[in-house]
Parts: structure tokens; C-alpha cells; sequence
């Protein structure tokens, strides 16, 4: 496959984007679904509150009872009880009185505001108001933080720990969610030792499995580590074929097209077809896109960050598709260049940056480092995209960050 010419980043991308997906649902236990992709809208089939409630402890009143009241000028009203948090209240607020009532507890008919206790003066039978209310202070009402019938969550949403609080609320224990897809790594390289093991010399520690793996789950993926294959085509070949169930093949390592990268080779001899080998990116340029067995196939750069840069751009895209996510973008945000980062045109180039927070100013550094620098990924807040056709950015221009998501 010598001949096939590197593709820009945009085609890579269009490439991918093109690869078909099959997705599956699933049902989850909400307690399990941190970070998983919804496969329903969910519809509020109740209101939440389902009744309106107090936010504070105090007296529930109708405000026009206490209007102008001030520590001055108290509004005198009467005592008519305590409602209690838990219990349901058929109780009528009837004109100059007032009712105490405890933090969330039901509000009784009739008052249309809470004053604070630490405003109030319970006298006896009598409760001085020394602040004016405002009609609905300190009420949460009926379907005011969640309405009946409306959407909550969309379809394609990964669930935070707050999407998993809405359900909650709503006393949905279970949520429909696609189907964790199940990736494959594997690690290539002669000098790839295990990371319980002392290098000799020549020797590297596995780094990619870990970074991989680790991005790889944030997105709720179930990783699996087939191994460290030599660099030689029967290795390799029987390593793919461990990897045959899985939905999505990561190679690490073996990707450039050096004499003894052979990850080209055996991704046809196995009957696939490669899509893509070399994108104009840097670092990143070595990427191997191919289909086998029906399922997409990356051959990731052997340097740590060039390696971590081809993922980012071009596989969790795909990861993200393939679960049913509707948000395909990086997270993003701006900052202002503390110095030139040089680039060369005609290459798509990727800075990390590191953000530091200026009084109101987000101030980007750059951190120039080698692609196999991992100690950079570490230091890492993000990184800055400099496009194709432009030389580099100068120092004090508002750039856009790109976090590693
Ligand atoms: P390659 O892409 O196989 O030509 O490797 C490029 C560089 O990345 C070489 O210096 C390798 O030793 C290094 N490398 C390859 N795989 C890994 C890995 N899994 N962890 C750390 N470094 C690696
Ligand atoms: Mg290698």
C-alpha cells in the first residue's frame, strides 16, 4: 500500500464519518449509567415538585398581609399551626394569619410567600413579620423545576451525574442506553516491554496501552487489552484475529511505513481494506484508517502524543458516533496567546497548551515538546489547532482551546 498518498484532516475525517455504525440498546441501572449515552427522550410524566413546597423554614402568608413590614413597622399576624415535612397539609391560609412551616414541607392553599424565620417574632398566638415578602418568595411550585410531559433529556446525551438526578427525581431507576462498545488494543514493537518489567537496554515500557485505555473508558467503553505483539506479520496477524469480536480495533505502534511495519500488510492479508495510511497532521502523521471484518480498524502513531493526537481527532469521533452520541465536537474554550507558536503551512499542527487563569484573561502557553514526550500530555490543559493554510499564531491573538476530552 506504499502508493496510497496521506490525506488531509478533513478528508481522514470525512473517510470516518462515512464508516457505517450499528448501534444497540440496552437497558441500564441508573446507578451504572455514569457517562453512558440515553437511547430515549425521557418525558417528565410527572411534576417535580408533584406539589409546591417551601425552600425555607418560616411562616407561609399571603404577602399582602405583611406589604411594607419592616423591623420598624412589624405586620402583626395570627398563629394557625405548624406543617411538618412529610405529612400532607389540607390546610387553608386564611387572611392575617400565617402558618409555620419547615423547609420542603407542603405549602398550605391560600399563602403565595414564606417570610424567613430570622424575620419573624412568634409572640404567643401572634407572629410579628419584620420584612415585606414578595409573592412566590421562597416557594418552589408545582412543576416549576421539572413540567409534566416535557422533554428532559434528549436522545444521544451522555448522562452526567445531574442528567442521573433528573431520573432520579422522576423515579426512573432504569434508563434505555446504547451498548457499550467493546474496543480492542494492542500494543506493537519489538522494545514494548510490560510495565511490571525492568527495561534492558533498548527496551520502552507500554505507555500507549494505559493512555488509550484510560480516554478510551471516560467515553464508557468496555476496553479490552489483547497484548503487545512482536514486529513480525504472524504476531500481529494472530493478535487481530484475538481482537475479532470486538466492535473497533486499536493498533498501537507499526503504523509509518518503515520496513518492519507490517500492520498494513496484515489488515489485508486478513481479507480488510485500508481506507486511509498517513494524514497531513503533525504530530499524527503515521495513522492507518482500514476496515476488517466489517469494523474500523486504527493503526495509531507509536509515540506517546502522537498517538494521543490521532486518537483525539479521528477515533473517538467515531467512538462517539457508534455510541449514539449527538455531540461529535471536542469541548472547546478561548484564550489569548502568551507567546508565537510557530508552524509550518501546508500541515495541520496540533500545540498543547496549558491554560492559566489571568485575573479575567484565559492565558494559553504553549508547551513546545517532542511527540514522545508523555510528561507535555500531563502538563496539558488542552491543545490549539493551527489549520492547513496558516503559519503559525502570534502572541496576544485570541485562539480556541480544544480540551482532551
Ligand atoms: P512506531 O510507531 O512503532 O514506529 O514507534 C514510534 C516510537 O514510539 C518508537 O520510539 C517506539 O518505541 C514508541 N512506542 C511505540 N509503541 C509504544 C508504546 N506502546 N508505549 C510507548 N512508546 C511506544
Ligand atoms: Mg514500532
Amino acid at each position: 500500500m506504499e502508493f496510497l498518498k496521506a490525506v488531509t484532516a478533513r478528508e481522514a475525517l470525512d473517510i470516518i464519518n462515512a464508516f457505517p455504525a450499528s448501534l444497540h440498546t440496552e437497558i441500564a441501572s441508573i446507578d451504572e449509567s455514569l457517562g453512558r449515552i440515553i437511547a430515549e427522550d425521557i418525558i417528565a410524566h410527572e411534576n417535580i415538585p408533584p406539589f409546591s413546597r417551601s425552600l425555607v423554614d418560616g411562616y407561609a402568608i399571603k404577602v399582602k398581609d405583611a406589604q411594607g413590614a419592616k423591623e420598624t413597622n412589624p405586620a402583626l399576624l395570627f398563629y394557625k399551626g405548624e406543617i411538618r415535612i412529610g405529612e400532607e397539609t389540607n390546610a387553608t391560609l386564611e387572611d392575617g394569619s400565617c402558618i409555620y412551616i419547615s423547609t420542603g414541607a407542603m405549602m398550605p392553599e391560600g399563602a403565595d410567600g414564606v417570610v424567613m424565620q430570622e424575620y419573624t417574632r412568634r409572640m404567643g398566638d401572634a407572629v410579628e413579620i419584620i420584612k415585606t415578602t414578595h409573592r412566590g418568595e421562597n416557594i418552589i411550585f408545582t412543576g416549576e423545576d421539572i413540567k409534566q410531559d416535557s422533554i428532559v433529556l434528549k436522545q444521544g446525551k451522555r448522562l452526567t451525574p445531574f442528567d442521573i438526578g433528573v431520573l432520579a427525581a422522576l423515579g426512573m431507576a432504569d434508563v434505555w442506553s446504547y451498548k457499550k462498545l467493546k474496543i480492542a488494543l494492542i500494543s506493537t514493537g519489538d522494545e514494548i516491554i510490560t510495565v511490571d518489567k525492568k527495561p534492558a537496554p533498548g527496551q520502552i515500557r507500554d505507555i500507549n496501552r494505559y493512555t488509550l485505555a484510560n480516554i478510551l473508558r471516560k467515553t464508557c467503553s468496555d476496553v479490552t487489552f489483547v497484548g503487545i505483539t512482536r514486529d513480525n506479520p504472524e504476531d500481529i496477524r494472530e493478535h487481530l484475529n484475538a481482537a475479532r469480536e470486538s466492535n473497533m480495533i486499536l493498533v498501537s505502534g507499526g503504523s509509518s511505513k518503515g520496513e518492519r511495519d507490517y500492520i498494513t500488510t496484515c489488515v489485508e492479508e486478513l481479507g480488510g481494506t485500508i481506507l486511509f495510511h498517513g494524514v497531513n497532521i503533525k504530530p499524527g502523521k503515521p495513522t492507518i484508517f482500514a476496515s476488517l471484518w466489517g469494523k474500523p480498524v486504527f493503526g495509531l502513531p507509536g509515540h506517546p502524543v502522537s498517538c494521543i493526537m490521532a486518537l483525539t481527532r479521528f477515533v473517538l469521533p467515531l467512538v462517539r458516533r457508534f455510541h449514539g452520541e449527538t455531540r461529535l465536537q471536542e469541548k472547546r474554550t478561548k484564550g489569548v496567546l502568551a507567546t508565537n507558536i510557530p508552524s509550518s503551512y501546508g500541515i495541520e499542527e496540533y500545540v498543547r497548551v496549558e491554560i492559566g487563569y489571568d485575573d479575567t484573561e484565559c492565558k494559553v502557553t504553549p508547551l513546545f515538546s517532542k511527540s514522545s514526550v508523555i510528561s507535555s500530555l500531563s502538563q496539558a490543559t488542552g491543545y490549539v489547532i493551527i489549520p492547513e493554510g496558516k503559519e503559525g499564531f502570534e502572541k496576544g491573538e485570541e485562539v480556541v482551546v480544544y480540551y482532551f476530552d
